[in-house]
């Protein structure tokens, strides 16, 4: 507040008679002090002891500030009202005393300096009013406005990093941006993310932020959050029992959300507060930590349930786009993309690499003699055949009706050809049952060539692989050929 220019206060006034004086001094409710040049008490009213606890001769001959500033008086204020004293300026301001018996009051106060007629500097006079309930209301006010800046500050924060959570494209990467934003969000605590095992008698680690030690996974009776199906804070209750998984008997004060989609418990994010790295006195108070945080956590968790199962969707859409519904391989758009990007990775790298194509027998005729749906049931179990016998690193993909491909990066055309052989020959003794009956045995003949061997672009490839594999029709079926099988007619399998 600025202090305003007022003239310097001149004594004695020829105004009210002495007897006036003296009841002024007696009666009035603010506390007056007369110090002399040097500061000391002269003189001190009535109020001054109600206000101070300190009586007239306790004061007298002493420094004011002396006596009644303490620990949490501002230091800054006082040497501002020291060095308008020093000028024989009037200050006016609003600083911290301490009774006598040590008790905390705000004061308004004006100190002015007094002069003689002569204008000899001959005395300070300080009025001083107590002001310790409008204080309190103006902090409880600057407290409340503070309080509500900090919201708004979480509210656009969480609203830019749900932004965030929404770009990613996967579940993978969503996972990697709930970490970053919940550090940003909540820099007090350090946290984790759990998501349910496909099994759900586990809860695996998807995440984790901050530096905590986390386990790889928890069961779902570990998390009273899970087992009670809402938040549960630990240490701002009267009665507090830890989650097993926290693996601590007196942790510090955290916080669990289950996390849910369509309404199914799908997660769990556990928050654990910490000491900031300065409090080294330990005198933050983790628990009010918690309490303030506690609703923009529950938000937070709320915005990683939405994003997760959108993400989800996006994965299973994206998953059905490329998967064969019948057989659950890789269909034909999925592989016509990775065998141009197989193709240029193996150029790049000087590496070899072999499609096999593959054509079940006869299956006309097999959909002709015992229905689709049995021709149905063997294509999914070759399909799953194909699945557990083309591992480590080849693809194999259903690309249309009974035709099948397997894509085979770092494989020459022999090892590739000795793999669908293998092939061939597992199909041929497969037995196969549909509605409790063993169907008739199936074979299936196939194709082989290499990059670059046999051809250097994708297309030219699958012409090769095709031709091979008529070349193994020709030949008799449930047999298997290379590129130069076609060419030079020698024979396998
Ligand atoms: P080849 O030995 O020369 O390959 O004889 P094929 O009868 O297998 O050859 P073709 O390509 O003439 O016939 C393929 C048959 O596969 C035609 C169709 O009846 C059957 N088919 C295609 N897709 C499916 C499917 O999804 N389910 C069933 N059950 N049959 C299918
Ligand atoms: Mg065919
Ligand atoms: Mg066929």
């Amino acid at each position: 507040m600025p202090t305003p220019h007022l003239e310097p206060v001149v004594m004695p006034r020829p105004a009210a008679p002495d007897c006036y004086s003296a009841i002024i001094a007696d009666h009035v409710v603010d506390a007056i002090v007369i110090t002399g040049v040097d500061g000391l008490v002269e003189w001190a009213n009535p109020a001054f002891t109600t206000l101070t606890g300190y009586t007239m001769s306790e004061a007298a001959g002493r420094k004011p500030g002396d006596l009644l500033q303490g620990q949490d008086t501002d230091g800054e204020e006082v040497r501002r009202i020291s060095a308008a004293l020093r000028d024989r300026r009037r200050i006016r301001s609003e600083i911290l005393n301490y009774t006598k018996a040590g008790a905390a009051y705000w004061v308004e106060l004006n100190i002015a300096p007094v002069f003689d007629a002569q204008g000899v500097h001959t005395h300070f006079i300080s009025v001083e009013r107590d002001v310790t309930e409008r204080m309190s209301l103006q902090r409880d006010m600057q407290r409340a406005l503070d309080a509500e800046q900090r919201r708004k500050e979480e509210r656009r924060l969480l609203f830019e990093t749900t932004e965030w959570l929404y770009t990613a494209e996967s579940q993978e990467e969503l996972l990697s941006v709930i970490g970053r934003c919940m550090r940003l969000l909540i820099p007090e605590a350090d946290g984790q993310l759990f998501l349910y095992s496909n099994s759900r008698d586990a809860l695996v680690l998807a995440t984790t932020w901050g530096d905590r030690a986390a386990p790889d996974h928890i069961e779902p009776s570990d998390c009273w959050s899970l087992r009670k199906g809402r938040a549960y804070g630990y240490g701002t209750n009267l009665v507090d029992f830890p989650c097993n998984h926290v693996g601590e008997t007196q942790p510090q004060p955290y916080l669990c959300i289950p996390i849910t989609a369509s309404g199914d418990t799908i997660g769990l994010v556990h928050l654990g507060f910490r000491r900031p790295a300065a409090d080294r006195a330990g005198g933050c108070d983790l628990r009010a930590v918690l309490d303030a945080r506690r609703e923009l956590a529950l938000l937070c968790a709320e915005q990683i349930s939405l994003a997760l199962a959108n993400a989800r969707l996006r994965d299973q859409l994206r998953d059905q786009s490329v998967r064969d519904p019948l057989t659950g391989l890789m269909n034909r758009r999925w592989f016509l993309d990775a065998m141009r990007k197989e193709i240029a990775r193996s150029a790049m790298a000087d590496r070899p690499m072999s499609l096999i194509s593959i054509d079940v027998d006869h299956f006309k005729q097999f959909n002709d003699n015992h229905g689709h749906d049995a021709g149905d049931t063997v294509l999914r179990e070759v399909g799953r055949a194909m699945a557990d016998f083309f591992t480590g690193g080849l693809f194999p993909c259903r690309i249309g009706g009974e035709e099948f491909v397997v894509l085979a990066p770092d494989t020459d055309r022999e090892r590739a050809f000795q793999r669908a052989d293998g092939f061939r020959a597992i199909v041929a003794e497969m037995t196969i049952r549909y509605l409790g009956d063993m169907l008739p045995r199936t074979t299936l003949s196939a194709g082989v060539a290499a990059f670059p061997a046999d051809a250097t672009t994708s297309q030219a490839l699958m012409t090769q692989a095709d031709n091979a594999l008529y070349a193994a029709k020709r030949g008799g079926r449930n047999r298997v050929h290379r590129v130069d099988d076609v060419e030079t007619g020698r024979k396998d399998g």
